[in-house]
């Protein structure tokens, strides 16, 4: 609904070639206040889109335990489909699931399946449900460690099943990613793993702090492996015009040719923390969604999340032109172009919306929201469960 909106901005865009706009060459490209401005009209939909996000945003509270609220929604939602209950036997639906994970616990005991399909992601999840055992009711649910969600709305009736990611097209209920903790993805520049997020986060408020808006480069910036073919726009313009796009894609370890990094020789991989040194930093999904975003925010750059289909459980409480600038997931090059005209314009706006989105991220994505959030989900889920729980003998001890 809200990428329909926009995409119809996009229609007053004339020009078939590609055009970008610098700083003090507003007489060439147009400025938003003469009518016959080539960017005017969009620009003026953009700054009200602007406008009334702000009018209208409200923050989220916390709890006295600090636990954010902004959250509530989203567990609500994604439990909804359960409202009625979910009996043994509708619980059971997701245990036929290939390589599914199913943890229990008992009595403040922590139990889960003997294999785990990604260790190290287990771990990470586990990190999470070891901190909140004592303080959790006997339940039991059926976890899926792979990167896509499992249960489609398409093939059926609804299936418990907790994954990290999903679109609107799956019954999945989201979980906090592993990779707060644990898990995340191996790259040259992380031998071990992306990260602690409560390490990352420290890590990138001081690139931050070294790189205010003032003396960031006025350039978007993006670096990333081809995870998802939406990315190729960004690496195209990139090509075409590397003064102010700076977009290549990287290795991962499926990369065979050049062929998989869109017929050039991978780029270098480049930290998150150094990306805090660019004004414009792009986050596209990947496979599911991508644990960039996150990141992102805290280099206090001004964020453009492509797409708004992939998500994670903090995404819907990101509010688009409050806190991020949205693209359509459709945009083509000349969409991107004019969204980053815009940008590039607006700097005091643009700086704003970049405070707003590290500002959110700063005070509602700690590491004891990531904890909240499992405590609550895990307690409304299991005011849902309609049987007794009783020990599985498969399933091993974690201590
Ligand atoms: N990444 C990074 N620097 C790079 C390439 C990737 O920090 O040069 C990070 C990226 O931010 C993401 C992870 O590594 O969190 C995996 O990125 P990739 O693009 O390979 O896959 P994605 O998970 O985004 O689909």
């Amino acid at each position: 609904m809200r990428f329909a909106y926009f995409l119809h901005l996009f229609v007053y865009v004339k020009s078939t070639e590609l055009q970008f706009c610098e700083t003090g060459q507003s007489e060439e490209c147009g400025n938003d206040k003469g009518p016959n401005s080539r960017w005017s009209k969009e620009w003026s939909e953009y700054k009200s889109l602007i406008k009334n996000a702000a009018e209208t945003y409200v923050e989220c509270g916390h709890t006295s335990s600090g636990c954010s609220y902004c959250y509530d929604e989203t567990i609500k939602k994604d439990l909804s489909p359960f409202a009625d209950g979910i009996s043994k036997e509708t619980l059971d639906s997701a245990k036929t699931i290939s390589r599914i994970t199913k943890y229990q616990i008992i009595d403040g005991q922590l139990f889960r399946s003997k294999n785990c399909m990604f260790p190290f992601r287990c771990s990470g999840i586990e990190h999470f449900l070891l901190e909140l055992v004592k303080d959790l009711p006997n339940t039991e649910f059926y976890l899926n460690t792979r990167d896509w969600p499992m249960a489609g709305r398409h093939f059926g009736s609804a299936v418990p099943v907790f994954s990290f990611s999903k679109t609107k097209d799956y019954w999945d209920v989201m979980f906090p990613a592993w990779t707060f903790w644990e898990g995340g993805p191996a790259l040259g520049i992380y031998p071990n793993g992306l990260g602690r997020w409560d390490e990352y986060r420290k890590t990138l408020s001081s690139a931050a702090a070294d790189n205010p808006w003032s003396r960031k480069e006025s350039k978007v910036f993006f670096r990333g492996s081809r995870t998802s073919a939406e990315r190729d726009p960004l690496v195209l313009i990139s090509r075409k015009n590397g003064k102010l796009v700076d977009a290549k894609y990287t290795k991962n370890q499926a990369w065979k040719s050049s062929k998989d990094t869109l017929g050039e020789e991978p780029a270098e991989e480049v930290k998150l923390e150094e990306h805090c040194r660019f004004k414009y930093l792009f986050n596209y999904r990947g496979v599911a969604a991508s644990f960039r975003f996150k990141h992102l925010f805290l280099c206090r750059s001004l964020v453009f999340h492509v797409g708004d289909e992939w998500l994670e459980f903090f995404y819907p409480s990101l509010v688009p032109w409050f806190h991020y600038i949205p693209v359509p997931s459709t945009a083509d090059q000349q969409m991107i172009q004019s969204i980053i005209n815009f940008a590039i314009h607006h700097d005091g706006i643009m700086r704003e919306i970049s405070e707003n989105g590290a500002n959110f991220i700063e005070n509602h994505l700690t590491l004891n929201d990531i904890s909240c959030y499992w405590k609550t989900l895990l307690l409304e889920y299991t005011k849902l469960l309609s049987f007794p729980i009783s020990r599985d003998q498969t399933l091993i001890r974690i201590h």
